[in-house]
């Protein structure tokens, strides 16, 4: 029953696709036609009081103005799009996903229009512009991203990590659990010293990757961790480049080892170890690290156990995200959707309301604060003039209920729609 309704999903979006794709090239990608998104409540930024019945005047790609309709002239020959009701952001960004699971295999051979269709329904669709891919094979998702950024197929911008770096042992995994697990064959750097941790980081950014993630601790016992020395010769060699270090920590050990070893944004919150004490939280704020919450994945990764244990490994992460924010640590939003197979933020959102965070702060999550650590804040994470006009079109109002950040009418990439909600 659900591989049928599944196929029916599929094949419905399947059959839009190739309509979506004209529209966003006969109304946008026209040069010197102008596209005016009217009506809107505009959050320009998510510090900033909203914009009532506003406009944003896209041109060429970039926004060329935004503010009330009295104050934004919008030329007889622009395209205009009734946004009333909606609710205007910047494009979001997720920071954690993979492109691993086998849909993405052999990328150059994949049909434009179906890779079209996959990039909607793991991102696009939620109003996703911008990813950081933080574990995939390099020349995959490379390819996947030359398609995108030479205009074949809509998609949002990619940075990627390539493969991830792991501890001694851990990478070994037979095509069997491959298969079930239902992701691509690709091999990944293992690192045990510091040599390693230099030449394997240094042959990932010689080859071009966008930064470096460790596998701190691994997530299943009997646990072997990377030594420090080698989390350090890594991230010392990313530095080096100007280029970041993710790592995914597991447990206290491994965000301690982490944070002292100079790795700059922490993928996940730890659940395993535990409520975050002063230590932790001190450390964190000490090394100006940001943290990835991933709270949905928590109850994603133990779905096969009982309620009671599901609800308090959620919970425990809530609570360390509960501690960071109230410390006034940085948060990017991510989910590890491509690892998840189940691509809706929709629950992410709630976990991170319940941890306390308001809906400006989880805007900023979404827009102003990876702009900022990713370095592009002078182009993307605002609504404003001289911008790149990434931008979400949501349905309702964010502001009053937090789930209508998945609930997207437009996704538009550099003034082209490459997402439009069929109703
Ligand atoms: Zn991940």
């Amino acid at each position: 029953m659900q591989i049928t309704m599944r196929f029916v999903t599929i094949f419905v979006i399947l059959a839009i696709v190739p309509t979506l794709v004209v529209i966003a090239s006969q109304t946008v990608s026209a040069p010197n036609k102008d596209l005016a998104l009217v009506g809107g409540t505009i959050y320009v930024s998510p510090t900033e009081e909203p914009i009532r019945n506003g406009v944003v005047l896209i041109s060429a790609g970039k926004i060329a103005a935004v503010g009330t309709r009295r104050q934004v002239k919008i030329a007889q020959s622009a395209q205009l799009m009734d946004c009333s009701g909606r609710t205007i952001t910047a494009g979001f960004w997720n920071s954690h996903v993979h492109f691993i699971e086998r849909k993405w295999a052999n990328a150059r051979d994949i049909p434009a229009d179906e890779l079209g269709v996959q990039l909607q329904e793991m991102l696009t669709r939620f109003g996703v512009t911008s990813v950081f891919d933080t574990g995939s094979d390099r020349q995959n998702t490379r390819t996947i991203r030359d398609r995108i950024e030479a205009g074949e197929v809509p998609g949002p911008k990619i940075q990627s990590t390539g493969p991830i770096l792991y501890p001694k042992g851990i990478a070994d995994i037979s095509d069997a659990q491959l298969q079930m697990l239902g992701f691509m064959k690709f091999s990944s750097p293992e690192i045990n010293d510091a040599a390693q941790g230099h030449d394997e980081a240094t042959k990932l950014l010689d080859s071009g990757t966008d930064g470096i993630k460790l596998y701190a601790v691994p997530f299943f016992a009997p646990t072997i961790s990377i030594p420090e020395s080698a989390i350090a010769a890594a991230t010392a060699e990313a530095h080096r480049r100007g280029k970041l270090a993710f790592a995914h920590p597991t447990n206290r050990q491994g965000l301690l080892a982490s944070i002292n070893n100079g790795v700059d944004i922490i993928v996940h919150t730890t659940p395993q170890s535990g409520p975050w004490d002063d230590t932790v939280v001190n450390a964190m704020r000490q090394r100006q690290v940001v943290l990835i919450p991933t709270l949905k994945l928590w109850r994603y990764e133990v779905r096969h156990d009982r309620f009671s244990v599901r609800e308090r490994f959620t919970q425990t992460g809530v609570g360390q995200l509960r501690r960071w924010v109230a410390s006034g640590g940085v948060v990017l939003f991510g989910t590890d959707v491509g690892y998840m197979s189940d691509y809706d933020p929709k629950e992410e959102y709630v976990l991170m309301g319940e941890a306390g965070m308001s809906f400006p702060q989880i805007l900023a999550s979404l827009t102003t604060a990876p702009a900022e650590r990713f370095g592009q804040s002078k182009q993307l994470g605002r609504v404003a003039a001289g911008f790149q006009a990434d931008l979400v079109v949501l349905k309702g109002d964010p502001s009053k209920d937090i789930r209508a950040l998945s609930d997207v009418q437009y996704t538009l990439r550099a003034g082209n729609i490459i997402y439009r909600a069929s109703q």
